[in-house]
This record gives structure tokens, C-alpha cells and sequence, in this order.
């Protein structure tokens, strides 16, 4: 799953000649390119004001840019067009329970270093202008209970991500924002100093043409919302999968399945990355599936590694550290003092508890060193303790492909980057409508 939203607004000037009286946007005066205006391509009800913006998606970066924008300048039309249902994603996320934002990432750069793509740029204005604590300001003050948890995430009180969904849809409808679904935006061109915009219900249906002074493409990961942006001048860098679990064929790791470490570290190898990079070792819980390995630690370098994985046909090694605490030395002599303890016990039965280990997981080491289920630790080298050390540092798995289709727990970072786009968005599309209003005035 790759959650990079993309927004482009672009405004182009006002000319009067283009001003239109009704309400209903298809009913334009202008026949530019033979195009087929419709009446009921966008039916924008509140009176009052000559211009229009158009957002593309009702997600979380949609509705809150919109609500924005309709904030800034009450009078500019806000019309939301969304294919499908609107927030469905905020409906799923976080199990269900909405991780809105991270509590614990205050400072903007280590609150970037969390966007594999996007950290480099984020370390610049953007979360000034809309950080997590200002996300939390705005659900408060539209009657929303937040809590931080432990780890830094947000969720609602009521742990219900329909909360977060009743808030936006009620701010939308308070402030005038229009909600059209079951639209599609299919079309998007400049058009003397507008924005063309193709509408269609389904991809077959006829495409009905609507003018728009504003355009917000707020389309999430849609492959639809890239074409826009390249149809309006834009290039687009393809998107490749992101947050995915790795698939390792190792018929004895998946007798592990269910397995969890709280705290293990993880490094990437890659043939093709000669480079050290920081980001490819990543500290912190794991799981075993029955298909290789989950959990924060893998989704996370899946992240940081999304675009060389993909350039490696998601093949490569994860090392993974089991104790990372302890020291190879530590781990050493661990191992001496308990063979020294334990002479006449099986080694299968018992080892240094300060490993923090489980014994399907011993066992499962033991196997990979070729041990018998009934060597006594009195029978074991002090070299191959060296090397069961060794696997405990630094054990090995190849990985053969990736698992897509996860619910990763990510901490909130991906609504905050929902949040602030629109924000930013919002506010610039809606600073220009007001300043430029305010022009008109001192100029009448
Ligand atoms: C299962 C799951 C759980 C998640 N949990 C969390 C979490 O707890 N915390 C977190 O931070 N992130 C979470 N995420 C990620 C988060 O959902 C996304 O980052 C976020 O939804 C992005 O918001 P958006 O508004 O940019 O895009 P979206 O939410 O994808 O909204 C875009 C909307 O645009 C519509 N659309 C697209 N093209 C068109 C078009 N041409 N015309 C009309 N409409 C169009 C789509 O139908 C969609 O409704 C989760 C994701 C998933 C899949």
C-alpha cells in the first residue's frame, strides 16, 4: 500500500467575461472546444458567489481542504466530487478506530524522518503551517476527544473512526461545502484561464463538461488523479507498493507463524544497494506469519526500501538481531555460564532466560545449527556456542516476494499528511478568492 497523496491547485485568473449569474456551473456561457456543457454535471446550490471550486475526492485531505478553502472565503462555492464513498478510508483506518495524527513527533524534522517519501521535503514550512498539535487543536475545537496513546498515536475517545467521519461531513455541511458522489472527475484541462473538467457517472457513461476556477486534486492513491495531473502539465513519478510484509520461503520459520518479538533489529540487504542507508535498519516488534515476517520492523523497511525493493523484483536478505540489547560477547558468555548450569539437560529444553526468547523459537535455532533434539549441552563445543551466538546476532532470511494487502500500523503519519496537504491547500485557495475580493472592492 503506497498512501502519497498528490494536490495541485492551480488558480487562474478571474475574467469577467466568464461570469456567470446561475448557479448551475454547466450553464456557462462560453462554448470553448465544442465541448457539451450539462446541467447536471454539478448543481451548485448556495447563491451569491461567481466562483468555483472543484475538489476531486472525498477522503480526508478532500473535506478538509474543502472546509478549508469554504472557511477562508465563505462565499467561493466548494463543490466536493467523489466517485465512490466519501471517507471510506477513514472509515477503515486504524482498525476501525481512526489513528488521526502522531502525538509524540512535535519536532517538524523527526516528524519528516517518519515519510519515506516526502521527508527530505517536509522538513521545509509544511507541518508549520499544519503540524500534528494543530490537527488536534482543529478536532478539538469541532467537539472531538482525542487521546494520545503510549506510542505517540492519536485516536479518538470514542475509538470509533465514525466520530472523525460525523465531525467532517457536519463541518462540511455547516460551512456550505456541496457534496456530489458517484462522480467521477475523468477530464481536467486548462481552459481559458479555467479548468475544464470531464465528469462522468461511470467510465462508460457520457462525460458532461463543468468550468471551475479552482481545481484541488485530492484523489489519494488513484491512478485516476495522477492522469489529471499529467493531463494539466504535471509529471508523475510512478508509484510503486508500499508497507508490505516479506514472503521468505523457510518451511521451518512458518511452523513459527504467529510468533511475536517485541523488539528485534531488522537490516535490509539488497544486491543492487551498495550504499549504506540508514533508514534499511529499523529497530522494533516483528512477527512471524505463515508466510514469512510482519510487523512495524518489516513494514516499515518496506517502506524505506519500497522503490529498490520493487528495482530488485523484491528479492534480497533481512538480517534480523533477536537481542539486540545484549552484546555478541554478553550473548557468548551467556551461553558458557548455562552449559555450565544446565551439563546434563537437554538443549532444547532450556536457555538463558535474559535472551527473552520462546522455546518454539530456541528450538527453531537449534534446528538451523543442526542440533539433535536430544544432545545434552554438556556435548556442545564452546565453538558452536559461538555460532548459536552468532545466528542469535545475525540470523539470515532470504526474501522471495512481498505480501500486499496489509492493515500496517503506521502511527498516524499518513492522515497527517491528509490533513496538512488539504490545510495548506485549502488556505492558499481560499487567501486568493478573499484577497482577491478584497481587491474588488477597493477598486469599486
Ligand atoms: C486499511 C487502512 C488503514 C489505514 N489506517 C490508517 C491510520 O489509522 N492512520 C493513518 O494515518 N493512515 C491510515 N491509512 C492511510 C490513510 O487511509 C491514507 O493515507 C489517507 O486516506 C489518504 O487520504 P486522501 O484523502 O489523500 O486519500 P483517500 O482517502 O484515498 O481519498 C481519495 C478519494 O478520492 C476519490 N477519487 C479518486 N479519484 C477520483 C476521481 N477521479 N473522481 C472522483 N473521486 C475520486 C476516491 O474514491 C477516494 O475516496 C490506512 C489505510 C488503509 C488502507
Amino acid at each position: 500500500m503506497s498512501y502519497t497523496s498528490t494536490r495541485f491547485i492551480r488558480h487562474f485568473r478571474l475574467s469577467s467575461a466568464f461570469g456567470c449569474s446561475t448557479r448551475d456551473i454547466g450553464c456557462l456561457r462560453i462554448t470553448p472546444a465544442k465541448k457539451k456543457f450539462c446541467t447536471a454535471a454539478i448543481s451548485v446550490v448556495q447563491k451569491g458567489s461567481e466562483e468555483l471550486l472543484v475538489v476531486v475526492g472525498g477522503g480526508a485531505a478532500g473535506f478538509y481542504g474543502a472546509v478549508r478553502a469554504k472557511t477562508v472565503a465563505p462565499k467561493l462555492n466548494v463543490v466536493v466530487i467523489e466517485k465512490g464513498q466519501p471517507l471510506s478510508k477513514v472509515k477503515i483506518s486504524g482498525g476501525g478506530r481512526c489513528n488521526v495524527t502522531n502525538g509524540h513527533c512535535v519536532e517538524k524534522k523527526i516528524l519528516a524522518e517518519n515519510y519515506p517519501r516526502g521527508h527530505k521535503e517536509f522538513k521545509g514550512s509544511f507541518f508549520d503551517m499544519h503540524g500534528p498539535d494543530d490537527t488536534m487543536s482543529w478536532f478539538s475545537d469541532h467537539g472531538v476527544d482525542l487521546k494520545v496513546e503510549e506510542d505517540g498515536r492519536v485516536f479518538p475517545v470514542s475509538n470509533s473512526s465514525s466520530t472523525i467521519i460525523d465531525c467532517l461531513m457536519s463541518e462540511a455541511s455547516r460551512t456550505g461545502v456541496v457534496l456530489q458522489t458517484g462522480k467521477t472527475v475523468r477530464t481536467a484541462s486548462a481552459n481559458g484561464g479555467k479548468f475544464l473538467l470531464g465528469i462522468g457517472k461511470q467510465t462508460t457513461s457520457p462525460v458532461e463538461y463543468v468550468e471551475a476556477d479552482y481545481l484541488l486534486i485530492a484523489s489519494g492513491n488513484s491512478s485516476q488523479g495522477f492522469s489529471l495531473a499529467s493531463q494539466l502539465g504535471h509529471s508523475i513519478i510512478d508509484p510503486v507498493p508500499s508497507l508490505f510484509t516479506f514472503k521468505t520461503v523457510d518451511p521451518q520459520l512458518a511452523e513459527l507463524s504467529g510468533v511475536t518479538f517485541s523488539k528485534v533489529k531488522a537490516k535490509l540487504i539488497l544486491e543492487s544497494v551498495k550504499r549504506n542507508i540508514q533508514q534499511f535498519t529499523q529497530v522494533g516488534p516483528m512477527l512471524v506469519t505463515h508466510w514469512g515476517l510482519s510487523g512495524p520492523v518489516i513494514l516499515r523497511l518496506s517502506a524505506w526500501g519500497a522503490r529498490d525493493l520493487f528495482s530488485s523484483c523484491y528479492k534480497g536478505t533481512v538480517t534480523v538481531d533477536f537481542i539486540p540489547d545484549l552484546h555478541i560477547e554478553a550473548v557468548k558468555s551467556m551461553l558458557s555460564r548455562h552449559k555450565l548450569q544446565f551439563l546434563k539437560q537437554k538443549v532444547s529444553n532450556s536457555y538463558p532466560p535474559e535472551f527473552g526468547l520462546v522455546k518454539r523459537f530456541w528450538k527453531y535455532i537449534l534446528d538451523r545449527q543442526g542440533f539433535s533434539g536430544d544432545d545434552l549441552w554438556s556435548s556442545i563445543p564452546n565453538n558452536t556456542l559461538a555460532s548459536v551466538a552468532s545466528l542469535l546476532k545475525n540470523c539470515d532470511f532470504g526474501i522471495t516476494g512481498k505480501v500486499l494487502n496489509v492493515d500496517g500500523v503506521t502511527g498516524g503519519f499518513n492522515f497527517q499528511n491528509a490533513w496538512s496537504g488539504g490545510y495548506i491547500a485549502g488556505s492558499t485557495i481560499g487567501t486568493r478568492v478573499s484577497d482577491a475580493h478584497l481587491k474588488g472592492l477597493d477598486l469599486a
